[in-house]
């Protein structure tokens, strides 16, 4: 089955961080890809460095860009300001969350009005842009869910408000996975739904991601990655052979498309029996 990938950057924070990030998308943009996203405030960059990031991105290629916004930390009008500085710029992708931001969650609400959920937020952009909306979702249930039926109800009420896909959160579990795809089946949610795939470049790094965001690492992946721990080849080496493999396992399943988080590294095209395949990170170098 075809496959077609979307390829996730953070807005670099230094000159090497620049020099990373274009290499990578260089790179990336042969491959056709559905879109570049750029995350916003995520891994500790700047808010306003997405949009210029964006602004780059969007003089320098022709892939389509989408930007990720996180509502929580701002107030209403301060957001849709910046939705609709991006829909000037000739941004017609969002990637729709609330963010993290507890603290300035606080503070925004002392500035003004502000978004209480995503389905809110979803409508406020579509009344100024009708935007491809993009959310993301848990196959191991959001750390601060309550539990999954509360999760798969955030996640419907996000598709409800117009939501044309949604984008997992990085995963290792093919089992929770179908489990997930189950609940939102039973739930009605028939838009396309996106495996993310991390490619494991630093294994170390992943495990404190993955506790962070509730993802569960499972034995073999030690195993499998431990021998790498002091060789960067081949730590790039396992990274690209495990999401290949990953990737193929889901595209048996039914999955075309890919979200891949590239942590702006380097890939290559990665050609295998599965016939098409994704582009795969390859050096852990770059
Ligand atoms: C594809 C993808 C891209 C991302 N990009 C970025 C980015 O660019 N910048 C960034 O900062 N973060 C990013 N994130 C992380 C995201 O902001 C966090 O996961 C955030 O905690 C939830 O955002 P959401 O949009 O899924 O929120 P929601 O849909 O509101 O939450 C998802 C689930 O968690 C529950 N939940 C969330 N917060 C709470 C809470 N405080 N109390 C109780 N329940 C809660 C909801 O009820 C729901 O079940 C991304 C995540 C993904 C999967």
């Amino acid at each position: 089955m075809t496959i077609s990938c979307s390829y996730e950057f953070f807005p670099p924070g230094n000159a090497l961080g620049e020099r990373r990030f274009w290499r990578t998308l260089g790179c990336l943009e042969t491959l056709n890809p559905s879109f570049f996203s750029i995350t916003y405030g995520a891994l500790g960059s700047a808010q306003d460095n997405s949009v210029a990031t964006i602004r780059n991105v969007l003089a320098e290629s022709q892939v389509p860009v989408a930007a990720h916004l996180t509502f929580e930390g701002s107030t209403k009008e301060e957001i849709i300001n910046v939705a609709a500085q991006l829909r000037d710029m000739g941004v017609d992708k969002i990637v729709a969350l609330r963010g993290d931001d507890r603290d300035n969650a606080i503070n925004a609400r002392k500035r003004g009005d502000c978004y209480d959920n995503v389905a809110e937020f979803i409508a406020g952009l579509l009344e100024i842009h009708p935007f491809d909306i993009s959310v993301a979702c848990y196959p191991e249930v959001h750390p601060k869910a309550r539990n999954a039926a509360d999760d798969i109800l955030a996640l419907k009420s996000k598709v409800d408000a117009g939501a044309n896909r949604v984008i997992t959160q990085f995963f290792f579990d093919i089992d929770a996975m179908q489990r997930f795809q189950d609940r939102a089946d039973a739930a009605g949610i028939s838009v396309p739904v996106v495996p993310g795939i991390l490619p494991v470049r630093d294994f170390t790094k992943m495990t404190q991601f993955a506790e962070r965001c509730g993802t569960a690492v499972p034995k073999h992946l030690y195993e499998r990655f431990s021998p790498a721990k002091d060789d960067p080849a081949l730590a790039a080496h396992l990274a690209k052979s495990h999401a290949e493999e990953f990737i193929d396992s889901l595209n048996i399943l039914g999955y075309e498309k890919f979200h891949i988080y590239t942590l702006n590294q380097p890939i290559e095209l990665a050609q295998c029996a599965a016939g098409s395949r994704a582009a795969i990170p390859k050096a852990a170098n770059a």
